[in-house]
């Protein structure tokens, strides 16, 4: 365990900048979000919800998988591969972090997507307990707890008094820690359960602490075929995709080439299971009605995915959607009613 007084953060991230890409919650005018590191940018670690999730960093919004150009009867192809230093998202909070496991089941599984591995294999995690977890947040609802380490975590931290604590807890965050050690002073973990026991209470006090996706105990086909209850949920939903672009965990995209005459390019995008010509095919849309996708994403969430994935649910309780919905309507709702009904 080793600490840094805080008022030594720009000295800590002007160092780890200088060997890896750095990035830090900042603040951007109207949001708060990860972006590259700058001297005397306004950073906001103390923010616990950046605007967009670091979902982007192993799984950007649009990314590139090759370039072509075409003439006659020439076509030519470039794979666009990942490049770079190795970088640092500085500031994870747990929840967030606890999403690269449910992305790992999906991206890393066979056969393996080269582009998210390589975005994983890159990156180092320094992960940020949560002193003031806000009155949105349902991490613990899926087993997560915001004063220890998460098992993501290359790096875990914590903030108490006038110090920042640091712990290692992976190679990676071994090598992190070294190339700053001469920024470090030695710490001890005893220093903070204080810390860690009134994060506790803090977060048995708020107001979604009981809230149990476990409680949910219908069989699969008995919930799929609730179509009263999938109608009352869904008839608000504009359709507008934004819970889906802001959540860690979803992870639906499209495949689209750019043809700018005699180039272009084959690129990927994030897409929205609740958008309507999502998983449109030759013979039409099997989703016809937000009846149908409202319910796929939830289903996704809290009955397909843990069925295939011993029990781990797709959700890490972080909050965003039930920020951003613009109609009310969220994963909260929706636990609450099937977990009652
Ligand atoms: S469903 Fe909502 S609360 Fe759950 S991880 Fe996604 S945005 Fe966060
Ligand atoms: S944010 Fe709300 S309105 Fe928009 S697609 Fe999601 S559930 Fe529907």
């Amino acid at each position: 365990m080793k600490r840094i007084l805080k008022s030594r953060l720009p000295e800590l991230w002007e160092a780890i900048n200088s060997n890896f890409d750095l990035f830090l919650p900042m603040d951007k005018g109207t949001l708060v979000n990860f972006g590259a590191y700058e001297a005397d940018k306004n950073i906001r670690l103390d923010v616990l919800k950046t605007n967009s999730s670091v979902k982007e960093f192993v799984f950007p919004q649009t990314e590139t998988y090759l370039k072509f150009k075409h003439s006659k009867k020439k076509l030519e192809l470039t794979p666009v591969a990942v490049e770079g230093r190795e970088y640092v998202v500085f500031g994870v909070r747990n929840c967030d972090a606890a999403s690269f496991k449910i992305m790992d089941n999906i991206f890393l599984r066979q056969p393996v997507d080269t582009y998210y591995k390589a975005h994983r294999d890159r990156g180092i995690i320094v992960t940020f307990a949560c002193n003031n977890p806000e009155e949105t947040c349902f991490c613990t609802a899926f087993g997560i707890d915001p004063s220890e380490a998460s098992p993501a975590s290359d790096v875990a931290t914590w903030e108490k008094g006038d110090y920042l604590y640091l712990e290692a807890k992976s190679e990676k965050g071994e090598r992190l820690l070294n190339s700053v050690a001469i920024l470090l002073e030695d710490g001890d973990i005893a220093e903070l359960e204080e810390l860690k026991n009134s994060i506790k209470a803090k977060v048995a006090n708020l107001p979604l602490k009981a809230l149990d996706p476990k409680k949910i105990t219908k069989a699969q086909q008995e919930i799929f075929d609730m179509e009263d209850f999938w109608g009352d949920i869904s008839k608000k939903c504009l359709a507008c995709g934004s819970c889906t672009f802001v959540c860690p965990t979803c992870h639906c995209y499209d495949v689209k080439d750019y043809d700018g005459g005699n180039s272009g390019e084959r690129y990927r995008c994030w897409d929205s299971c609740m958008i309507s010509d999502f998983t449109r095919m030759a013979h039409g849309n099997p989703r016809t009605s937000q009846l149908q996708r409202v319910r796929q994403r939830f289903m996704h969430k809290l009955v397909y995915y843990p069925k295939n994935h011993d029990g781990l649910y797709s959700c890490v309780g972080c909050g965003r959607c039930v920020e951003k919905c613009p109609v009310g309507l969220n994963i909260v709702r929706v636990i609450k009613r099937l977990g009652e009904e």
